[in-house]
Parts: C-alpha cells; sequence; structure tokens
C-alpha cells in the first residue's frame, strides 16, 4: 500500500513527480506502482489511475508539468496541454545546483529546447559524470543516478548566452500571467510558449538542412543536438531579418541549380508552404514579412547568379531582372509593366503572396524584344499620318477597336497613346477604313 503521497510542487516535471512518489515509497523504480493498480483498474488511464494508486490525494496534480511517458497506463499528456513534441520524454536533464536546493525536478528541464539553467547560468547535464551513461528515469532516487552517484554533485559548466536567453524566456512562459510584465521587447514576445518553440524547432530544423523531414529531428533529445537548434534559431532571431534572410539563401542554394526550379515554390519546398500553414497568427507577421522582403530584394539577383553557372548562351536567355528595373528600361511605370506581363507582353513570372503582396521577375530576352518594338511605336499622330485620317476619323477607330493603343489613356492611364506601327500599317493595307 502507498503511504506517502506527496504534494505536487509548482511547475514540478510530471514524470519527476511520479518518480518522487516511488521514492518515497521505497521502490526500486516508477515501474512498481503499476503493481498497486488492480484488475477492476485497468480502464483507468494517467492521471484516474495515479489517483487511484495514491488512494484520492485530497491536493490533486495541479502544478504539474509536462507529459508521463513510457510508463503504461500511468502515461499522461501535459496538464497545460503543451504538445508532447516540444517535451524530451527519453533523457531527463538537470541542473546539479537547483537539486540541491530543492530534491524535485523542474518541469523546465523537460522541455526539448531547455539546455541551460537560467537561474544559475549553467548548462543542463544530461549524462552521468560516474557511469557516463545518459541519466534515465528508472531509477530510486530523484538526486541519483541509477549508478550510485548523487546528480548534485556533477560538475556544471557556464550556459551560453542564446541558451540562457531561451531559458529565460521559457520560464516565463511558464509562469502563472507573466508575459503582460515582460518588460523587454522583442520579436518573439508576444509568442506564447507552444508558438515560440515551434518557432526555434522551424528555424532549427532549416538551419539544419532537415527539411526533408522537419518534424523529426535525430537525436533531439541529446543536450548536443537540441542545444545547436537552439543556438541557430537564437542566432537568426536575434540578428532579425539578416539572419533569417541568410538562411533563405542557404535554402535556395540547397536546391538543384536546374530552370525548372525558378517558381518560389521550387526553391523553397515546404520551407515555404511552412510558414504560411504553421504560423498564420498575427504574431508571427514578422515571419512572414521577413521572408517577403527577402524575395523582394533578392530573388532577382539570386536567379540572376545562379544563372551565371549557365553556359553564355543559355545565361542571355534566361536572366531576369526585377519588375522596377524593367519599368526604368521601358520607361513606364511598374503598374503598366505588372500589366503587360499578366497580358504576356512581357514573359516572366508575376507571384502573389498569401498576404497579397506582389513579386515579379521578368526574363531579360523577353524585354529586350519589346524594347526592340518599342522602336517600332508610333503616336496618335505619326498613326494619322501613316494612314492619312483626321483627328476624327482616327478617334472613331480607335472607338471601334479598330486601332488597338498599346499604351494611353485608357489603357494605362499614360497621356500619350502608343501604337505598334506594324498593326497601324496593316490596318491602312487592309483597307479596313
Ligand atoms: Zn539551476
Ligand atoms: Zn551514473
Amino acid at each position: 500500500m502507498i503511504l506517502v503521497r506527496p504534494r505536487p510542487i509548482f511547475n514540478e516535471s510530471a514524470r519527476g513527480y511520479v518518480l518522487r512518489v516511488s521514492e518515497q515509497n521505497g521502490l526500486e523504480t516508477p515501474r512498481w506502482l503499476l503493481s498497486y493498480l488492480g484488475e477492476k483498474d485497468i480502464a483507468l488511464k494517467g492521471y484516474a489511475a495515479l489517483e487511484r494508486i495514491l488512494k484520492n490525494p485530497e491536493h490533486g496534480f495541479e502544478g504539474l508539468r509536462g507529459p508521463v511517458a513510457n510508463l503504461a497506463q500511468l502515461n499522461a499528456p501535459d496538464l497545460g496541454n503543451l504538445p508532447i513534441r516540444y517535451w524530451n520524454t527519453r533523457r531527463p536533464r538537470f541542473c546539479p545546483c537547483c537539486l540541491a536546493e530543492s530534491p524535485h525536478w523542474r518541469a523546465s528541464w523537460d522541455l526539448v529546447f531547455m539546455v541551460a539553467c537560467d537561474k544559475h547560468g549553467h548548462q543542463l547535464n544530461d549524462q552521468c559524470p560516474q557511469c557516463q551513461k545518459p541519466l534515465s528515469w528508472d531509477r530510486s532516487h530523484i538526486t541519483t543516478c541509477a549508478c550510485g552517484f548523487d546528480l548534485r554533485e556533477a560538475a556544471t559548466e557556464s550556459a551560453p548566452e542564446f541558451a540562457m536567453q531561451l531559458a529565460r524566456e521559457i520560464e516565463l512562459r511558464l509562469q502563472p500571467e507573466a508575459l503582460p510584465q515582460a518588460k523587454v521587447f522583442n520579436l518573439w514576445h508576444r509568442l506564447d510558449l507552444e508558438m515560440l518553440l515551434k518557432l526555434v524547432w522551424f528555424l532549427g530544423a532549416y538551419s539544419r538542412n532537415a527539411h526533408r523531414k522537419p518534424q523529426k529531428i535525430v537525436g533531439l533529445e541529446t543536450k548536443l543536438v537540441a542545444g545547436a537548434m537552439v543556438e541557430q534559431a537564437m542566432a537568426i532571431l536575434n540578428n532579425w531579418p539578416a539572419g533569417f534572410h541568410r538562411l533563405l539563401e542557404e535554402i535556395a542554394a540547397r536546391q538543384a541549380p536546374t530552370l525548372s526550379s525558378n517558381k518560389i515554390g521550387a526553391k523553397f519546398g515546404w520551407f515555404y508552404g511552412a510558414l504560411y500553414k504553421s504560423f498564420p497568427g498575427p504574431e508571427l507577421e514578422f515571419l512572414r514579412l521577413g521572408f517577403e522582403d527577402y524575395l523582394r530584394e533578392h530573388w532577382t539577383g539570386q536567379l540572376a547568379r545562379r544563372n551565371r553557372r549557365l553556359s553564355a548562351d543559355l545565361r542571355s536567355e534566361h536572366e531576369w531582372i526585377s519588375i522596377a528595373e524593367a519599368a526604368k528600361m521601358l520607361k513606364m511605370r511598374v503598374e503598366t509593366v505588372g500589366r503587360f506581363l499578366e497580358e504576356g507582353v512581357l514573359e516572366g513570372e508575376l507571384h502573389v503572396t498569401k498576404s497579397g503582396r506582389r513579386m515579379s521577375a521578368i526574363r531579360l530576352d523577353s524585354l529586350n524584344a519589346l524594347l526592340s518594338r518599342k522602336q517600332d511605336w508610333v503616336t496618335l499622330k505619326d498613326a494619322r499620318a501613316l494612314l492619312g485620317i483626321s483627328r476624327k476619323r482616327a478617334y472613331a477607330l480607335l472607338e471601334q477597336g479598330v486601332l488597338k493603343p498599346i499604351s494611353g489613356p485608357s489603357v494605362d492611364g499614360q497621356t500619350l497613346w502608343r501604337f505598334q506601327r506594324q498593326e497601324v500599317l496593316a490596318i491602312g493595307a487592309g483597307g479596313e477604313f
């Protein structure tokens, strides 16, 4: 019979609490707790099962955080509803100094991206310094490794700033109603714990070239891999947007340099979809704006640079320029060039991002073709002279759609009408007027 029924401590690890219950009742490992469940308790799961084992303690389980995993019937989700993927259930980490202050397991240590103690400035340990084995939950005492080593005696190493920074942000979000009091303004100050961890995961995974399976990071339970992801994500967030743009450059560069990958979707692959699908909230607007800024500033340049790897012949056919550059060369408004692109007068790619921004790249060869055609453009006065017609007749032809302007008041708001000389001459030759 279970005699000792400890009260949960605020923000105590649920898995750690189960170990504490097992330890205080003299059990060898928490697995022995399962033997206190009878046949009639077979349907009980999670906290209901734990409640039965503890004979309905009056204190309940409030204050516990994190899932209970690998304990059969006692497995339970996080009471704070943070999905299990953000919890490290396999390999416990700890701060020796915190353990020395109070022998209970902190829930924050169980988070995958928690690699430091912000209170003591130490890296968390996830290995026993005596037996050199990863720490395990299958042990008898909170403060002791299965080999008998007192974890409070473990040597400490000071934590790097990026690890401390994220640890502070996490601890802040584990406090009740702590966020409104956050004094430091930064990009992520409005993100709740789940969104913050999701963002670190996203940036860290893509930095590690894990874009094929960004949801599955091998070795994430180790301090080494988790720490590397935190380092990369924090470097990007602390150097916004330049750091993010560097990541985008890397992602774009990883794609095979084929012409078909000129489309944004192909170039950025899953990253692009994930960016808009996984982070829809207004608090992550900065992420999408950062991406769109990058496209505007670097996209055409990037394509041009990459295309330099192609032969000179191919390059001249496939060089791209931005819509603003094209407008300058054509001495036209950007809107007009955009319309040319939509109508097929110019070839290129028109891309409207999901937040409604327009981004275009224009093929240089189609621009050159338009420039030479443009030399052949004539004004209304020239057209009249070519056809030998009156002003009134010319306007009638315009209205009837026989004279088709390429530019002008009704087309793109330009003051002067422009016509293709060849088309005007064709009208004259056909005697259509
Ligand atoms: Zn500590
Ligand atoms: Zn050990």
